[in-house]
């Protein structure tokens, strides 16, 4: 274990990749000391639990490293949920982290788990000791009517048996301990992992912006300017910010780091290269 924490997230290639791309992320990821890996959840068409389930069962028994699963529960009954932990339960999972998912516009949801806190609620009920994750919004969910309305129901999933937050991605630093303040203040008490996502390409930034709402503060803008035309320098440029980020994050004394990898292996590398030393190794918490 890390002090603070420090955990990865990748997603399950997409079904016409070839088979061995995970391979190549997760070799990839050779060096890099992660407390776990969690691994996402396809929604809509895309959605595929035995992807995530067959991934989280490789990255326990191959590589050795705990791993947390995602499970989008909106489009799901209880039949296909309890099926779902069975699945990561085989595989080894620590964890799950429990999620409402996005809207599909060319799916009704099933009425099931209206929100993350309905499917946090039946795991506690039928898997009692299962380790519940939960995300949260730094800069407020988009659907969510206030700050103060989107805060209420964190702490209602919470109280559902959620014992770990992970964080969506924010570029300020500010907008996250400006979070943390609120949260702690509403009697949230369990551990929040800060997300980050580097900075990959310009495109990347606008879909954050786009689906997240996400606020791209000055020096940000001023990179995407500067290198729009340079794919290269921007790519090094987004090593340079996260690793900021991070260290700022850390300074200021942060339960742990989320760092959403995309599956860039060179870059997860890099920045970890970079950060390492502020992550003190402690006593294994397993
Ligand atoms: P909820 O906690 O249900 O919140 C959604 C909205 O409903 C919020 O506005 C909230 O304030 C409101 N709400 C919650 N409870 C109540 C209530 N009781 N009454 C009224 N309103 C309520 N998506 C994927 O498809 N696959 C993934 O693997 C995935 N991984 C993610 C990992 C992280 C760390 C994060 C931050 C997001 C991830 N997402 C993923 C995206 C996520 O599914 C979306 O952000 C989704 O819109 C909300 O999911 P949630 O679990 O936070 O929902």
């Amino acid at each position: 274990m890390h002090s603070p924490m420090f955990s990865l997230e990748v997603f399950p290639p997409k079904r016409n990749a070839p088979v061995g791309t995970i391979y190549d992320t997760l070799d990839g990821l050779e060096g890099v000391d992660p407390d776990f890996i969690s691994v996402t959840y396809g929604t809509g068409h895309s959605a595929d639990r035995t992807a995530t389930a067959r991934i989280a069962r490789t990255i326990h028994s191959e590589y050795a490293i705990p791993v947390v699963a995602h499970l989008t529960a909106q489009y799901l009954d209880y039949r296909q949920a309890e099926e779902s932990l069975t699945m990561y339960r085989q595989a080894g999972v620590a964890g799950v982290l429990a999620l409402r998912g996005d809207r599909n516009p060319d799916q009704e949801p099933t009425g099931v788990f209206a929100h993350a806190s309905d499917l946090v609620s039946y795991i506690s009920q039928i898997d009692p000791d299962l380790t519940v994750y939960g995300a949260c919004y730094p800069e407020c969910h988009p659907e969510s009517p206030s700050r103060q309305e989107d805060i209420r129901c964190l702490k209602l999933k919470v109280d559902a048996g959620v014992s770990h937050l992970i964080s969506q991605l924010f570029y300020d630093n500010e907008d996250f301990f400006r979070f943390l303040d609120i949260t702690r203040k509403a009697g949230i008490t369990v551990p929040i992992e800060a997300g980050i996502m580097p900075v990959t390409n310009a495109e990347q930034v606008r879909r954050m912006v786009r689906i997240c709402s996400s606020r791209v503060p000055r020096t940000l803008n001023a990179m995407l300017e500067r290198w729009s035309d340079d794919p290269r320098a921007l790519k090094e440029a987004g090593v340079i910010y996260a690793s900021e980020q991070i260290a700022d994050l850390v300074a200021h004394g942060v339960d742990g780091v989320h760092l959403y990898t995309m599956n860039h292996p060179v870059i997860t590398r890099r920045i970890w290269s970079n950060i390492q030393p502020l992550f003190t190794t402690t006593e294994s918490a397993q």
